[in-house]
This record gives C-alpha cells, sequence and structure tokens, in this order.
C-alpha cells in the first residue's frame, strides 16, 4: 500500500483501523463522553472483516489452506459475507450454512460474493442434524481440503480482536476509556477488546469497566453470572448476530465485568433513532448496544468523566428488509409514532 496516496493492492488492505466517532445529540442528557467504534468503515461492511481475514491468514501461514481449497462457515451473514470477499482475493471457494432467521438482503449478498449458501432453520436446537452447526459439519466432513472456520469455538476470532481492534481503541482514547460496551454474539469482539484493554489499564492503573450486551431469549448473561447453562432462558427473538443458544468459546467471560439484556423493540426504535439523531446509518445491534447505554445510563453507570466506547459491529443497509423498514416494524407489533412508525401518512 503507499499510505500516503490511499491507493491499496486489494480491498484487504483496507481491513481494521476503523473511525472513532463522537456521539453528540442521542447522548446529550447523559453524563459522559461517547464514542462510536464504527465497524461499518470496514470493506466489508461489518466488524467481521477482522476475523475472517486473521483466521485465513493463519491457516495460511500454518499450512492448513492451500489455493483452491474450500472455506466452510456457520454464520449470520456478516461473518459469511467477509469470508466470501477474503476468498474471491485468496482464490477459495466459500461455503456458508446461515440461519433462516438471516434476512433475505443478507443471503442475496453472499451469493453476490460468490459464496454457495444453505439456509438452515433458526428454532431448532444446535445439536439437531438441520441446524447450521450440523450442517457445516457435514460438509466439512464430506468436502476433502476444506477448512471449518467454526467461529464460536475458534480461540483465533478473540486473537484476531486483541491484536487489532484493542489496540486501536486504546490508541484512539489515548488510554483514557472507562467503559467499552458491546455487543456479544460469538464473545470474539467483546473478549479480544477487552482482553486487549483490560492489559493495559491495569498496566497504567486505570478503571475500565466492560459490559456485554446480551437479547431476551440467550444463554450468555446468565451463564456469566452463573456459570449453569440454562435452557429455560431460551426462546425465539428477532436480534440477529446477539446472544446464543449455547455457550462458545470464543467468549472470555472472566473478562467481561457484567452483561445486560435489551429487547427486540427497543434495539429496533434506538437504531432508527440514531441514524436521525446522528446521521449514521447502522445496523440492529449497534441499536441494541446503544439501548444498553440507555439502560447502564438510568442505573447511574456514568459520570461527566466518563469516556464510554461503543462497537457498533455493521451498516443499516443489511436492514432494509428489517428495522428499517416500517410494514416490518408494524408487523412485529414495534409501533412507535415518535420514531415515524405508524406514524400520520403525510398527504401531498
Ligand atoms: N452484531 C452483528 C450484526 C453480528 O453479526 C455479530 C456477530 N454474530 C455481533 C454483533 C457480535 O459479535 P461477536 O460475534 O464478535 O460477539
Amino acid at each position: 500500500m503507499k499510505e500516503d496516496l490511499q491507493v491499496y493492492n486489494n480491498v484487504l488492505e483496507l481491513i481494521g483501523d476503523t473511525p472513532l466517532v463522537k456521539l453528540n445529540r442521542i447522548t446529550q442528557d447523559i453524563d459522559g463522553e461517547f464514542f462510536a467504534k464504527v465497524e461499518a468503515f470496514n470493506p466489508g461492511h461489518s466488524t467481521k472483516d477482522r476475523i475472517a481475514l486473521y483466521i485465513i491468514e493463519e491457516a495460511e501461514r500454518k499450512g492448513i489452506l492451500k489455493p483452491g481449497d474450500t472455506i466452510i462457515e456457520t454464520t449470520s451473514g456478516n461473518t459469511g459475507f467477509s469470508i466470501a470477499m477474503v476468498s474471491i482475493i485468496k482464490g477459495y471457494d466459500c461455503i456458508l450454512a446461515v440461519s433462516s432467521k438471516s434476512s433475505l438482503d443478507k443471503i442475496d449478498m453472499l451469493k453476490t460474493m460468490g459464496a454457495k449458501v444453505y439456509v438452515c432453520p433458526a428454532n431448532v436446537s444446535a445439536d439437531d442434524p438441520r441446524s447450521y452447526y450440523q450442517v457445516a459439519k457435514r460438509l466439512h466432513e464430506e468436502i476433502k481440503g476444506s477448512v471449518y472456520i467454526n467461529q464460536y469455538f475458534n480461540e483465533l476470532n478473540i486473537d484476531a480482536h486483541y491484536k487489532t481492534t484493542g489496540p486501536e481503541i486504546w490508541k484512539q482514547t489515548e488510554g483514557k476509556i472507562t467503559h467499552l460496551i458491546a455487543c456479544s454474539g460469538t464473545g470474539g469482539t467483546i473478549s479480544g477488546t477487552a482482553r486487549f484493554l483490560k492489559e493495559q489499564s491495569q498496566r497504567f492503573g486505570t478503571d475500565l469497566k466492560v459490559i456485554g450486551i446480551d437479547a431476551y431469549g440467550s444463554v450468555l448473561k446468565k451463564y456469566h453470572e452463573t456459570r449453569e447453562f440454562d435452557e429455560n432462558e431460551i426462546y425465539p427473538y428477532r436480534i440477529e448476530g446477539l446472544g446464543k443458544n449455547l455457550i462458545p468459546t470464543a467468549t472470555d467471560f472472566d473478562v467481561i465485568d457484567r452483561f445486560i439484556k435489551v429487547s427486540d423493540e427497543e434495539s429496533a426504535h434506538t437504531a432508527r433513532y440514531i441514524a436521525k439523531t446522528e446521521g449514521m446509518f447502522v445496523g440492529y445491534t449497534s441499536g441494541a448496544a446503544f439501548q444498553g447505554v440507555k439502560q447502564l445510563a438510568k442505573e447511574g453507570e456514568f459520570t461527566k468523566d466518563s469516556k464510554v466506547v461503543i462497537i457498533f459491529p455493521d451498516h443499516g443497509s443489511r436492514y432494509m428488509s428489517k428495522i428499517y423498514n416500517d410494514q416490518w416494524m408494524l408487523d412485529q407489533g414495534f409501533s412507535d409514532s415518535e420514531n415515524n412508525v405508524d406514524a400520520e401518512k403525510i398527504e401531498f
């Protein structure tokens, strides 16, 4: 790359080094300073570019991947897009087993990026042969020379963020970060980022609190509190990429101070509100992350000295047929005139 001229050899050189953007209007009634780490600035428009590149390059380094090999993964969409993008540049085949909860836009995008996509039912248990985990595993066994990324159980998912997202945030906040707030799905983002930031804050004697965002219908928060897997916590919910119905080993629960849960409806409205107040068109889980901030502010978590970093994982364009579609919102019962859903139609 010729850095000074911003000329790059391929899109992969644009992964990482995403901006930290101050949130202004949406935070005006809350003490402290709030910054979004806007991962939509990655070339694949999400934080998952980081792990796709890192895990694939680690496999290359270890001699596991050879040109023409197949890369297989389970994904809610974003990881799939990133793996497909990296596969194109590096010359691999890409097969993705995705949840039927994923938006049609996402599935079409994956196909556009050259991936072969298997759509699997969302509301079956992880050990059901129809689940996307089991489908991916079976394909991996059947296809010779294939590599299964397995992001939920791959420690390299944590390392990717330990090596990139964490150091970037430490530098961008000049070591003054007091709170890291991030959604947890595989847990890779929050765990790797927090592991790096906590090491630094211990070294320099600063205070840092790490708060994970979980969904109602997911087991993560309860597991963090009790270290027990409680099946009763599991029920269907709408947000894609947040929470889990199993305990991923890509989550380091020890570097997370606490989890809070957010609802589908409030997260959707918050995402729409971020667009209207900050001019930032971000995904559903960015709404979830900021919904978490609102709940924490109500509890009195922040002071005027707080410097809070919130990870916004992906771009809003991936949710046009969901939270940014008024009819979809109404169909879910997410009506709210303040946010222009169900508002009186303006006649000309
Ligand atoms: N937001 C979105 C939109 C995602 O796709 C994911 C990944 N499942 C996350 C948040 C959570 O990130 P992680 O898997 O690193 O915990």
